[in-house]
């Protein structure tokens, strides 16, 4: 009796090593145990190519609709790849377009496996880093002044009446000077998703800023995520979730103190740097995952790492290879997890829960070989092993 998954997921393809992957672990791990409406989607790249990357919009709207989505990773084209596949151009990141359509917000979590010891001793559980991607230096203008002069900021309010300015800094000689903004509206986006994951999740919130030097626009961050947390806190006292602002030199230290166990919400900048950090802190890209979340609470889980290109070229030579699935296990496990609890069919989130500890308990029997081999398990052997065990 396969289990019964009540409402549709959004499946998209992906491409090269992980499109391999993704057909073995829907096959072996996926299909045989539960009956489930896929939406599926080809976001491999000749299909955005052929579509003119129509496909990818489809999927993103299609996640609005059903709330669940799971994405193989894809390759963003460059000019090598569009030489490659013959394509018409250089397509955007398909990860980009879908996290603009659904104004989400990308948590990345890594995955703790006994015999992959993270390199904090005292990191126990996962820390999860939730990072505003919008504005701050990744929107940002710049520009070399080549002596003295005056630098100023000038808003001109679209509704007529007088421009505001302030003096930046009155040059002497050569220097640099740069511009950057956010909004009111991303921000508040950015501190909702990061409420509706920390429920979900059941994980304690922080966040850290610099807002002793920077009043105005890190105070702005400080206040909107604080009035947010302020408007959520019923549903967070009742999950028994606390929330901590604290500066982020401070949170930076407070971390690698801690057990782990957190989101960690970041601005855009400290996330990008953070994740980074975290991810090197618990081991490896195969074990990292990633859920974009919107701020009206939909999913879309995928691994970290991207299409793991070098593998595939050994694959299609014939030759063996081991690429990690786990990441990309859990993102299936996370889209049916998910799924489970917002249809409420505690035996899809059982099953979910349970495909999980079985990944674990043959990772860590797979590191007692790994000492001889320097890689002990190939690509389908593993998944395999992860098949036998359900
Ligand atoms: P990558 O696919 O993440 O792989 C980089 C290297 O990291 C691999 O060559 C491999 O190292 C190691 N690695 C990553 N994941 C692994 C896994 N699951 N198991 C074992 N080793 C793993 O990044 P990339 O080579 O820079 O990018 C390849 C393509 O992926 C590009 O076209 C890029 O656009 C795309 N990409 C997509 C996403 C996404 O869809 N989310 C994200 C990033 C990149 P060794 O070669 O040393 O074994
Ligand atoms: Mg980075």
């Amino acid at each position: 009796m396969p289990i019964v998954v009540k409402n549709p997921i959004v499946e998209m393809d992906g491409d090269e090593m992980t499109r391999v992957i993704w057909k073995m672990i829907k096959e072996k791990l996926i299909l045989p145990h539960v009956s489930v409406d896929l939406k599926y989607f080809d976001l491999g790249i000749r299909e955005r190519d052929a579509t003119d990357d129509g496909v990818t919009v489809e999927a993103a709207e299609a996640i609005k609709q059903f709330g669940v989505g799971v994405k193989c990773a894809t390759i963003t084209p460059n000019a090598a790849r569009v030489k490659e596949y013959g394509l018409k151009k250089q397509w955007a990141s398909p990860n980009g377009t879908i996290r603009s359509i659904l104004d989400g917000t990308v948590f990345r979590k890594p995955i703790i496996v006994r015999n992959i010891p993270p390199a904090v001793r005292a990191w126990k559980q996962p820390i999860i880093i939730g990072r505003h991607a919008y504005g701050d230096i990744y929107k940002n203008c710049e520009m070399v002044v080549k002596g003295p002069g005056r630098a100023e900021i000038v808003f001109t309010p679209t509704a007529g009446g007088a421009s505001e300015t302030v003096a930046v800094h009155e040059f002497k000689g050569p220097g640099v000077i740069m511009g950057m903004h956010n909004t009111e509206k991303s921000i508040r986006s950015f501190a909702k998703a990061c409420i509706q994951y920390a429920l979900a999740e059941r994980a304690h919130i922080w966040f850290g800023a610099k807002d002793t030097i920077s009043k105005l626009y890190h105070g702005y961050f400080r206040d909107i995520f604080a009035d947010e947390v302020e408007r959520a806190r019923p549903s967070l006292e009742q999950a028994g979730i606390s929330y901590r602002y604290m500066l982020i030199d401070d949170a930076v230290a407070q971390i690698m103190k801690s057990e782990g166990g957190m989101l960690w919400a970041c601005m855009n900048y400290d996330g990008d740097v953070m994740s980074d950090m975290v991810a090197a802190g618990f081991g490896s890209l195969g074990l990292m995952t990633s859920v974009l979340v919107s701020p009206d609470g939909k999913y879309e889980f995928e691994a970290a790492h991207g299409t793991v290109m070098r593998h595939y070229y050994e694959h299609r030579k014939g030759n063996p290879t081991s690429t990690n699935s786990v990441a990309t296990i859990f993102a299936w496990t996370g889209a049916l997890g998910r799924r489970g609890e917002l249809d409420g069919t505690p035996d899809v989130v059982s099953f979910a829960r349970k495909i999980e500890q079985s990944v674990i308990r043959t990772k860590d029997l797979a590191a007692i070989a790994e000492h001889k081999p320097p890689k002990y398990a190939l690509t389908e052997e593993f998944i395999d092993a992860v098949a036998a065990s359900l």
